[in-house]
């Protein structure tokens, strides 16, 4: 714990985030549902990726860096916060952001994200697909050096040991939360993608010694590789932080029913679950993570996995920003 708390980390988010009852849909789901808001963490707009920017440009700053570069897709919530945290903090910012195939024409290319990106004053390099985005960052990155400037490369969605530890802290900062409510929560609900966030938050309950199973609903991939990709990084941070690895072991748990065809593309499930949350609890969810991980809420409730009467905690990491770029696929 003590070297957790001796990492440096700027100051970004509004913390804690609220921590919701959520009746209207609890009623209609027979369980009790709580929502955690990261979606409120405050920087344009918000988003579970502050919390990791809150390490990461700490660490920018004490290597001297001037320009963040980072990756992801063009409706990137990740990047927009990167964005917006390089503006606050006065870096250049470069992104690398790739089209996704099977998403709505004109509105993915031009409005959500990609609005924001351009408002927030930042280079983009729409990267095509075909091409492997990695590649290009690190040439991007060895460009920016010749040019006598300090890149400092952020990996897609901040998911590394350092950028993790955010949602390490947010473990921390929900633990205490439901010992101030006297709640107890039979399990933690999550989008996963590059991993950060359930790592993080596994490496904080493992710390803390608080046994709270989070369940990663995928986003992107099978199950079996998304508990690889985030039982690797868990072991990463563990590490990092001078404890054992193998703490890990039997941490990992993630569900890869809800993601369709692929990243990005909607399914009309996630649809669905965007509209019963925002017309029974006034909530935005997000058609690429939260929509598709109040999907697989949804129907382990509805099928019985998920026990009736059981307190279930949703992690809401944000991107209602990216809404507008879908507005077709809800037509
Ligand atoms: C990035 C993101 C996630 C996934 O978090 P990871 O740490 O990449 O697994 C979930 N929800 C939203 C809205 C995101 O932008």
């Amino acid at each position: 714990m003590s070297s957790f708390k001796q990492q440096p980390r700027l100051i970004i988010s509004h913390q804690p985030t609220p921590l919701e009852q959520a009746p209207r849909l609890s009623a209609k789901l027979g369980i009790n549902l709580l929502f955690k808001r990261d979606d409120c963490t405050g920087l344009a707009g918000g988003g579970n990726k502050i919390r990791k920017l809150e390490y990461l440009l700490a660490d920018a700053q004490q290597q001297g860096a001037d320009t963040l570069v980072t990756i992801g897709g063009l409706q990137s919530n990740h990047a927009r916060q990167t964005a917006a945290a390089a503006a606050k903090f006065g870096f250049n910012c470069e992104l690398v952001l790739q089209d996704v195939p099977g998403t709505p024409r004109v509105d993915y290319l031009t409005n959500g994200n990609m609005f924001l990106h351009e408002l927030l004053g930042v280079t983009v390099y729409q990267v095509p697909v075909k091409e492997d985005c990695h590649q290009y960052a690190n040439s991007l990155v060895a460009r920016l050096q010749q040019q006598g400037k300090r890149p400092y490369l952020i990996p897609i969605g901040g998911s590394n040991a350092v950028g993790s530890l955010g949602y390490l802290r947010c473990a921390l900062e929900l633990i205490e939360q439901l010992d101030e409510q006297a709640l107890k929560i039979d399990q933690l609900v999550v989008a996963t993608g590059s991993a950060g966030t359930q790592a993080g938050l596994l490496a904080g309950l493992i710390i803390a010694g608080v046994d709270i199973p989070v369940l990663g609903i995928t986003v992107s991939r099978p199950g079996s590789e998304q508990e690889q990709l985030v039982l690797t990084l868990l072991q990463q941070i563990l590490q990092r932080l001078g404890l054992d690895p193998a703490l890990a072991n039997g941490k990992v748990h993630a569900n890869g029913d809800y993601y369709g065809a692929s990243y990005g593309v909607v399914t009309q499930d996630s649809l669905n679950a965007i509209t019963t949350t925002a017309q029974t609890e006034g909530i935005l969810l997000d058609p690429v993570y939260t929509g598709k991980a109040m999907a697989g809420l949804i129907d382990l409730c509805q099928r019985g996995i998920i026990a009736k009467g059981s307190t279930q905690l949703f992690l809401h990491t944000g991107g209602s920003q990216a809404l507008p770029a879908y507005i077709s696929a809800f037509n």
